[in-house]
């Protein structure tokens, strides 16, 4: 059975396929652990994956951590629990520095071969030297060492002979190539810098160019998927494939970042909002990092809808913000229970309700959810509905409750006001209704017409919590303001004190999401500095232009 391809990726693999160059389709997912994973990775984890999904190939998880200084167990640890959460698995947990012995020795092939040197070159000369798009480079001096002279010098870099910086081994390429990365890139460099895994066992460290490559064919990849940045490094790529002889190399494909407006997509700029205390760390509900996202709420079936629908291309574009939280709301409007919560509370009195009275109404857990059943909410005398939803002086078209009016409270009985009473200013500090006997759903007097539904909670039984109201971390850049530093938003988190909730969200899972209705949805956070706290996830609302 053919599979049909959806991306130009897939239109290569399924031909590798068909033309039986490949009978196994093997990809990885190569971080450099040097940060948390954000919500452009996800875009490749779903790329990745996806083939090996869809093509019952296997994918590896390989991390690239050929430098130490930048590089951390924790955000190894990170990683890996982020793809569990996109519910991902890999084949083989892989490490670029698991291949440094092979490494160090394909380098010791590429110099008997002649097309490998040590230079003496610092990193300044050999950027001066390097030439630029218009003009050719200039070659080392040391470009002409011989094959025993390099062997020596290379073994001896190994041995910790030389001072960090002060040689470099070079691939012998074209010093005149009109690709830069050709111009006798460096593959290898004097390092003293305790590694997360190899330890202080090597003070030579292997570029990245020259790495992945070599980790790619060892462990029988068979297409390595990147981002756009690396298409001039391809040739680079397949020259050392090339010259360690692989045989059946991998393959190195480019696609479109994934880049969202108003969102940062770079972990060192995400790690300095982290170090400067912007936010409260990588997992801060705001970060556009995965880790942020569930904690904020988003379901991880939601960021992979994302990535499927902004799709695989060759062109670098911007995607709205608004497209995730469109698939954030779709999800949790199908998945989430509804409660009601009163966020401004303003006391009503229902006056022809008896002290002690209790009256309990069954409320539909989830309306697009028919097995999701229903919850009991109590009705008693004294009850909150949230502030705005009464007006002294309404405005036009005004649909809540007015002075002599009518309401419904969700869920149970039409309300009509009968008073207000005032503070010192003049504001309504408490109403007085009379429920309208008869009036819930089904019976004899719920057909009368009222100008809105509300929701309320029982003074009683409610629970006080604290909302957390989240917005973009950045403003929109304006021709002036471009720079990140200068473009964040001050207003980026709202904590409201003293919401009203129902009190079975308390009871239930931290981490589970609700439909407040009216509001937004929100995830329970537990106690947060000793408070019952939610996290708005996303409005209910929709900016999204379909
Ligand atoms: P950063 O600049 O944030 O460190 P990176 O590209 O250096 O990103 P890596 O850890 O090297 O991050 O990324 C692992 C994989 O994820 C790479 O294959 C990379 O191309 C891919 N990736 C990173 N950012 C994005 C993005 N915005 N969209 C799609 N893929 C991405
Ligand atoms: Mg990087």
């Amino acid at each position: 059975m053919t599979i049909e391809a959806s991306n130009f990726i897939e239109d290569i693999i399924v031909n590798d396929l068909e033309t039986g160059k490949h009978n196994l389709i093997y990809t990885r997912f190569p971080p450099e652990p040097n940060g948390y994973l954000h919500v452009g990775h996800s875009k490749s984890l779903c790329i990745n994956f996806g083939i090996k999904q869809k093509f019952n190939g296997k994918c590896n998880l390989r991390f690239d951590d050929t430098n130490p200084t930048k590089e951390d167990v924790e955000y190894v640890e990170s990683i890996k629990e982020d793809i569990k959460w996109l519910g991902f698995e890999w084949d083989k947990e892989l490490y670029a520095s698991d291949y440094f012995e092979q490494t160090y020795d394909l380098a010791v092939k590429l110099i008997k071969k002649g097309v490998a040197y040590v230079c003496d070159y610092d990193a300044e000369q050999i950027r001066a030297t390097r030439g630029t798009l218009t003009e050719p480079g200039q070659e080392s001096p040391y470009r002409n060492r011989s094959v025993e002279e390099n062997l020596k010098l290379f073994q001896e870099m190994r041995e910790g002979k030389y001072a960090d910086g002060s040689k470099v081994l070079r691939a012998k390429i074209d010093m005149a190539s009109p690709n830069i990365n050709m111009r006798d890139p460096v593959i290898y460099r004097i390092l003293r810098y305790h590694h997360h895994r190899t330890g202080d066992k090597w003070c030579v460290y292997p570029m990245y160019d020259f790495a992945h490559p070599i980790g790619d064919a060892l462990d029988g990849v068979t297409h390595s998927i990147c981002t756009l940045e690396f298409e001039d490094h391809r040739p680079l790529y397949d020259w050392v494939c090339e010259q360690c002889e692989f045989v059946n190399p991998p393959r190195q494909i480019e696609f479109a970042r994934l880049n969202i407006k108003n969102t940062i997509m770079s972990k060192r700029y995400l790690k300095r909002l982290v170090e400067n205390g912007h936010v409260e760390g990588w997992n801060d509900p705001r970060m556009p990092t995965l880790s942020g996202m569930r904690e904020r709420g988003y379901p991880a079936e939601a960021v992979k809808e994302f990535c499927a629908r902004v799709g695989v291309a060759k062109a670098n574009s911007e995607v709205d913000p608004a497209l995730l939280e469109f698939c954030v709301r779709e999800n949790l409007n199908q998945n989430a229970q509804r409660a009601m919560v009163v966020e401004r509370p303003l006391a009503v009195v229902i006056d022809n309700m008896g002290d002690d009275e209790e009256l309990s109404f069954a409320v539909v857990n989830n309306p697009n959810n028919p097995d999701s059943g229903t919850h009991n909410v109590i009705l008693t005398k004294n009850i909150y509905i949230e502030e705005t939803d009464f007006a002294l002086n309404p405005p036009p078209k005004y649909k809540r409750l007015v002075e002599g009016g009518l309401i419904r409270l969700k869920g149970a009985y039409i309300l009509r006001h009968v008073s207000t009473e005032l503070d010192g200013q003049g504001n309504p500090v408490r109403l007085h209704c009379e429920y309208i006997e008869d009036s819930a759903s089904g019976g004899v007097n719920c057909n009368i017409k009222v100008k809105g539904t509300v929701q309320w909670v029982s003074q009683k039984y409610a629970v006080d919590c604290n909302l957390y109201k989240y917005e973009s971390l950045l403003v929109d850049a304006t021709d002036e303001i471009t720079d990140f530093n200068d473009r964040l938003n001050p207003n980026s988190l709202e904590l409201v004190e003293g919401a009203k909730g129902e009190p079975f969200l308390f009871e239930g899972k931290v981490g589970e999401s609700y439909q407040f209705m009216r509001q937004a949805y929100y995830k329970y956070a537990g106690k947060k500095n000793g408070v019952e706290s939610f996290y708005r996830i996303v409005s209910l609302k929709d900016s999204f232009n379909k």
